[in-house]
């Protein structure tokens, strides 16, 4: 059967391939540590289901606005007016299944064949293949480690050409975890204000931040990007909504426009319920998301201590998000049982076989010398997973 050439050139995203084998092992009663997908393992806070229970009963069952419906478009205006100061119209605001098809609708809307995305690496899985989808060119611009896995403002300069359409900004960031703080914000933000590439802010990770670390939207400190700037974002991680499938992008009208038009033609609305849900997410009681914040902050203490006292592994301490992306570069060239790890996909594997934690390799977010292990998962089950790791990768020779 003839299947697109579009298809051809993308690949499933690896991190929900890992996580679904992940899941069929423990099916079959493997006992696993399962730090492959980076979704909160809280359960959604109650009052936010019995808000999608209550609009199911009240009959929420049809259509709504493509667009999402207004008053949770309004929550997400009030939203962005209290955390940081910005002021959109509920016209600004496009309600999708999901940050992921956000993004999508976006990339579709504003790229033509040959423009160029500046995605900064290690990068979400995602980006790249949307970019693709959309025929156009992902210009891949690596950071570095002692940076902080952060971009400086010299290498962007480096990397804008007349052809750049966007520039990805996602801080906290998947894989790494790295922030950038208010200064780097607004170094970045004068290398970007004379060019007139759209900034791709994925803030989704915006509420997942540790220590002293204050987030700020680049829009408020450099508010002549307002214009030039779409803001994505989602419950899904702030408040363990994963599979609500609920996200939104925010920016100039003609950009939400042309996003909702391809919504329409695909998916139509997201899910009535889901929407009633993430309404009372965004309006309700907050109390439940420190809570979570504080959690993560525990295990992220716990992961990067074990894994920085294991023998050829050196793992960044990151200012947000819920994920490690420590280096792995020492083990590779050693064998196990005769086969030789040559690559984070051959530790991946041989962590899976010999030591049942199931971890993301790092060639999919653009690094072949690290590997990603999300510690969204109990402290209990961190603990174990590190033991486990620490005892396989002595066994390497
Ligand atoms: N952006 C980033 C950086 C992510 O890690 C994810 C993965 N959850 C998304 C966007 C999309 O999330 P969702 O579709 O669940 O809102
Ligand atoms: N974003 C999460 C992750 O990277 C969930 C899976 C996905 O959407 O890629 O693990």
């Amino acid at each position: 059967m003839k299947v697109s050439e579009r298809t051809k050139v993308i690949k499933p995203a690896v991190t929900l391939a890992i996580a679904a084998k992940a899941q069929k092992l423990r099916e079959q009663g493997v006992d696993l540590v399962n730090f492959s997908a980076g979704e909160p393992d809280f359960d959604t806070p109650e009052h936010i289901k019995e808000a999608a229970i209550q609009a199911l009963r009240k009959g929420m069952t049809k259509y709504t606005d493509v667009r999402g419906i207004e008053p949770l478009r309004e929550a997400i205006v009030e939203k962005y007016q209290h955390d940081y100061g910005l002021s959109y119209t509920k016209e600004e605001v496009l309600v999708s299944c999901g940050g992921k098809h956000a993004l999508y609708n976006v990339f579709q809307a504003i790229l033509d064949q040959g423009d160029e995305v500046i995605i900064p690496s290690p990068y979400w899985v995602s980006y790249q293949d949307m970019v693709l989808l959309c025929d156009a060119v992902p210009r891949i611009l690596p950071t570095k480690e002692e940076n902080g896995f952060r971009i400086t403002p010299a290498e962007l300069q480096a990397a804008l050409t007349p052809r750049t359409r966007a520039f990805i900004l996602n801080s906290p960031s998947n894989p790494t975890g790295a922030a950038y703080d208010r200064e780097d914000l607004a170094a970045l933000s004068r290398v970007l204000e004379p060019h007139e590439c759209l900034i791709f802010s994925d803030d989704i990770y915006e509420k997942i931040v540790y220590d002293e670390f204050s987030f700020y939207s680049i829009v408020t400190i450099n508010p002549k990007l307002r214009e030039r700037t779409i803001i994505f974002n989602s419950v899904s991680k702030t408040y363990a909504m994963t599979g609500w499938r609920i996200g939104y992008a925010i920016g100039l009208a003609p950009v939400i426009s042309a996003a909702a038009k391809i919504q329409s033609q695909s998916t139509s609305n997201p899910t009535s319920i889901a929407q009633a849900a993430a309404l009372e997410a965004l309006r309700g009681p907050q109390d439940k998301v420190a809570e979570m914040v504080r959690e993560f902050q525990k295990r992220r203490d716990a992961i990067v201590k074990n894994l920085n006292a294991m023998e050829g592994i050196r793992c960044f301490n990151p200012q947000g998000a819920f994920y490690v992306f420590p280096n792995i570069r020492p083990l590779l060239g050693k064998k196990a049982k005769g086969k030789k790890i040559e690559s984070a996909c051959d530790l991946a594997e041989f962590l899976l076989e010999e030591a049942q934690v199931a971890a993301v390799p790092g060639e999919d977010f653009g690094s072949a010398e690290n590997i990603r292990f999300t510690y969204a998962t109990s402290l209990k089950e961190v603990e174990k997973g590190c033991e486990r790791i620490e005892a396989a990768i002595k066994k390497l020779e």
